[in-house]
């Protein structure tokens, strides 16, 4: 069912009232982004939002990765709910946070240890300072393409072409120890590393640069190397955790990380972050040398909804995963086709439940194909799609949760059709 083009005046209006006291309108830039205007969810439940005109939207952007469950998960919203009513208790030590690490523990193969924090930023943040205490050193390598969060001492490389900072106001200076090297990159990466270096942070699965699986022995290269030369590797697993699969990417993988970061999907919508590692990476924190702060940090309401959403997730592994990531086939096959049938040039990457489109380019192997991809034109076919009533982030990236169906599938499939016809009378 398309939305009322009302829907969109609706949404244009907001936008003008929040501009005047919220700055760009949002509380996250690239949600002001969304063409043609930011819809404003009124309220979600399964695989849809509505907003306040009453049209419904199938979501795929699923809070940018983090509703793996859908917008209502009775598991969830019932634990949350009953979390609240035992009072907010914020920064008071509570049970379920040893509950919650434990049951980390039992899923992530490099999970020995656990550190809560609020988001998949803070995360990043910890766990390099993490590494750095643990060896005593201060070099990290980072790649190209890879999206650690938005602190300044990260925030670099994340275009292709543009290894300086992600954004102005950053502190040039907070990336220095930074050595950039391509995703992949094995020999480069070899010659790089020396006994200077605190760590090696990548994405197993480069979902950020365009939905890459690693290449064929990158992850046990990167392990093999940084074991010789001393530093700690590390996974950001924080689209990958619990969305890949229940172990992540390192169990898909079979490559287990010293430390691995955590956050999305783990909390079933709510904001959560965790740095996981061994007990010997993650003893500067673990003893209390290390000062891991943050007044949220453990907030009973998301360590409820993680503990809900993991949980069900570990009972519900062996079919939820190869559910999700079936649907998320049926979407690639369905775009591909799509576009074929109205001759639009582009690629459909899939890893697991996450497909990446990219207008203007045959095919997207690496980061040099994903910098001559037309993604202004991609965000514009995201605005067309959201007019037939199909949400997914404006770069082209869908995630399939466990509240679709197949009867959203058909109808996103429908609306693939009448997208790419309104790009070519564009
Ligand atoms: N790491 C990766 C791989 C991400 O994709 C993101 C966010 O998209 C982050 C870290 C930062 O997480 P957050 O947005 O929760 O701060």
């Amino acid at each position: 069912m398309t939305p009322d083009p009302a829907s969109f005046d609706a949404a244009k209006s907001y936008r003008e009232r929040a501009l005047k006291t919220l700055s760009y309108g949002v509380s996250s830039t690239p949600r002001g982004r969304q063409q043609p205007a930011p819809i404003v969810a009124d309220r979600a439940a399964g695989a849809h939002i509505w907003d306040r005109t009453g049209s419904r939207f199938i979501d795929y952007a699923a809070g940018y990765g983090p509703l793996i469950l859908g917008h209502s998960p009775s598991c969830v919203i019932d634990a949350v709910k009953a979390e609240l009513d035992r009072g907010l208790r914020t920064a008071s030590v509570h049970e379920g946070e040893a509950t919650l690490a434990e049951l980390v523990c039992e899923t992530l193969p490099a999970a020995q240890k656990c550190a809560f924090v609020s988001s998949g930023s803070e995360a990043i943040q910890l766990a390099l300072r993490i590494a750095r205490a643990a060896t005593g050193r201060t070099k990290v390598v980072k790649f190209r393409g890879n999206y650690h969060g938005w602190m300044d001492g990260v925030h670099v490389a994340g275009a292709p072409g543009n290894d300086g900072p992600g954004t102005i106001g950053q502190d040039p200076g907070a990336a220095a120890s930074l050595t950039i090297l391509d995703w992949g990159d094995t020999n480069a990466l070899a010659e790089t590393l020396n006994s200077d270096y605190a760590a090696v942070i990548l994405e197993p699965v480069a979902v950020n640069g365009g939905c890459f699986a690693p290449p064929n022995g990158f992850l046990a290269e990167a392990r093999r190397l940084t074991k010789q030369h001393g530093a700690v590797l590390i996974f950001d697993e924080v689209i990958t955790g619990y969305r890949l699969a229940l172990g992540g990417a390192q169990a898909v993988h079979g490559v287990t990380p010293d430390m691995a970061v955590i956050g999305k999907a783990m909390g079933g919508g709510l904001p959560i972050g965790a740095v996981v590692g061994s007990d010997a990476v993650m003893e500067p924190v673990s003893s209390g040398r290390l000062l891991h702060r943050g007044t949220f940090n453990g907030n009973p309401v998301s360590i409820a909804a993680a503990i809900a959403c993991i949980s069900h997730l570990m009972e519900h592994a062996p079919t939820l995963y190869p559910y999700i990531d079936g649907l998320a086939a049926q979407l690639e096959t369905g775009l591909r086709d799509a576009a074929a049938r109205n001759g639009t040039v582009c690629t459909v990457n899939r890893t697991g439940s996450a497909v990446q489109l990219a207008l203007g380019v045959a095919e997207m192997r690496g980061l040099a194909d994903t910098a001559r991809a037309d993604f202004p034109a991609t965000a514009r076919f995201a605005g067309h799609l959201l007019r037939e009533g199909v949400q997914i982030i404006g770069r082209g990236l869908t995630y399939t949760t466990a509240a679709h169906d197949a009867g959203d599938i058909a109808e996103t499939i429908t609306a693939y059709d009448a997208a790419f016809k309104a790009m070519a009378d564009e």
